[in-house]
């Protein structure tokens, strides 16, 4: 199957909002058969917008659009493909419900023109969006080439990324009868995307899956997807390829399936029975705001400082003036002090810590921006290095210091000393 994308509004040929539908859509649907063909952009008109759907649908079989589903005048996409299909628009009312009751939990009116997001082209086939208000939805359309497909998707990422996977993918690959598709994503840590295709190199043929990266950082992940006929045991091929690529990546591999570093230690304290304190200074309470993002973290973690300056240093963690004064705050021997104090002050099994130089600022010859010092504590153990980040961006080096220190506690978790 062909496929096109079609990027519906004036932001974006304006080149105020940066296409990301379309590329993240055809990665998706490349893993169950689809060949991407063509992308457009088309701003918020009646004409054009049919025009490019016209033109997308004469080099595909299927053309997913997103943007313009929203409840606005300027939001047009629906009417321009019933007008182009020749379908009436007709109300959905489990969609109406739907949205009745989104705004009634919020304790607001629903808008009347929010209405209009439940109207559809006759004969389509409604994809729910539990992340917002406008469903999408799959319209057949007649051309000269038989009967082709548009999939309509709204232009909030988070909302269409999720209606992609439980919904269009689905669609795609019941449309292969002949074939079947079994994906499978592995979460990695610490490994540049080209380092882990030089490491994969030479491990999974072409012929054998396809190899695909994902960033989204900090996660970095590789899935891999395989098919064949129906009967063919494909669980056996992923079992057998993920052991080459648990060979190749090792330990870098923290997660099969999508996941959060967060999630995964969380877990493990669980299943240990161990609790953890966090005391953070250049990463400014990200990673207790990443700990306690898995629900039920409660079970497991029991403080998170933001101790910035060198007097919360001492006078909350109780790290001493001496250290402060002969090392400096950023230092693996404050590093250490602050993960004792903390665990200390919790009562907590393991006490984690940050301290850095995010930057701009700050820098000096000795220690320049990106230098960053983690440390771990434990009963009857220590742990603690210095990093040299280098001088990236200060949300950059924050994001990857948070990241390292929670890739250390999951290792020292697996492996405790
Ligand atoms: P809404 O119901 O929110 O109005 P919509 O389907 O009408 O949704 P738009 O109004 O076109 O969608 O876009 C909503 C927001 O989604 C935009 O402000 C933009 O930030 C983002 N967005 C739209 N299209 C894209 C795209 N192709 N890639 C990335 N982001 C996009
Ligand atoms: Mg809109």
């Amino acid at each position: 199957m062909k496929a096109a994308f079609l990027s519906i509004g004036d932001e974006i040929v304006g080149g105020l909002t940066v296409d990301t539908n379309s590329g993240f859509i055809a990665g998706e649907l490349r893993d169950v058969g689809v060949e991407p063909v063509a992308g457009f952009s088309v701003r918020d008109d009646e004409d054009e917008i049919i025009r490019a759907f016209r033109q997308a649908l004469e080099q595909a079989e299927l053309v997913v659009s997103t943007g313009g589903l929203g409840p606005t005048v300027d939001d047009l996409t629906t009417a321009c493909v019933a007008k182009l299909a020749g379908r009436e628009m007709v109300l959905h009312q489990p969609s109406l419900a739907a949205m009745e009751e989104r705004f009634r939990v919020r304790g607001i009116e629903m808008p009347a023109n929010n209405r209009k997001q439940a109207l559809f082209p006759r004969g389509a086939e409604v994809i729910p969006n539990p992340n917002g208000t406008a469903p999408g939805f799959i319209c057949p359309v007649l051309t000269d080439g038989g009967t082709r497909h548009v999939a309509c998707l709204p232009g909030v990422p988070r909302e269409t990324r999720h209606m992609v996977a439980a919904t269009l993918v689905p669609w795609v690959a019941a449309r292969q009868p002949g074939r079947r598709f079994l994906s499978r994503t592995f979460s990695t840590v610490g490994l540049a995307e080209s380092r882990i295709d030089e490491l994969l190199a030479g491990a999974i043929r072409p012929d054998e899956a396809r190899v695909a990266f994902r960033a989204s950082f900090p996660r970095m992940y590789v899935r891999l997807t395989v098919d064949g006929a129906p009967g063919e045991r494909l669980e056996a091929r992923m079992d057998e390829l993920e052991a080459r690529v648990r060979e190749r990546l090792g330990d870098a591999v923290y997660a099969v399936g999508d996941e959060g570093l967060e999630e995964t230690v969380g877990r493990l304290l669980r299943e240990r029975g161990l609790t953890l304190a966090v005391a953070e200074s250049c990463t400014g309470g990200r990673i207790g705001d990443r700990i306690t993002d898995v629900p039920g973290s409660s079970a497991y973690f029991l403080l998170g400082t933001a101790t910035y300056s060198n007097d919360a240093k001492a006078a909350v963690l109780g790290v001493s003036p001496q250290t402060l004064a002969r090392h400096g705050a950023v230092s693996t021997e404050t590093a250490e002090e602050m993960a004792a104090g903390v665990r200390r002050i919790a009562g907590a099994d393991v006490g984690l810590s940050t301290t850095g130089i995010a930057g701009p600022g700050g820098g000096t010859e000795e220690k320049p921006v990106g230098t960053v010092c983690i440390a771990l504590v434990w009963e009857g153990g220590a742990w603690s290095r210095r990093y040299d980040l280098g001088a990236r961006e200060r949300e950059w080096i924050k994001a990857t210091t948070a990241q390292l220190a929670l890739d250390r506690l999951r290792r020292w978790l697996l492996n405790p000393d």
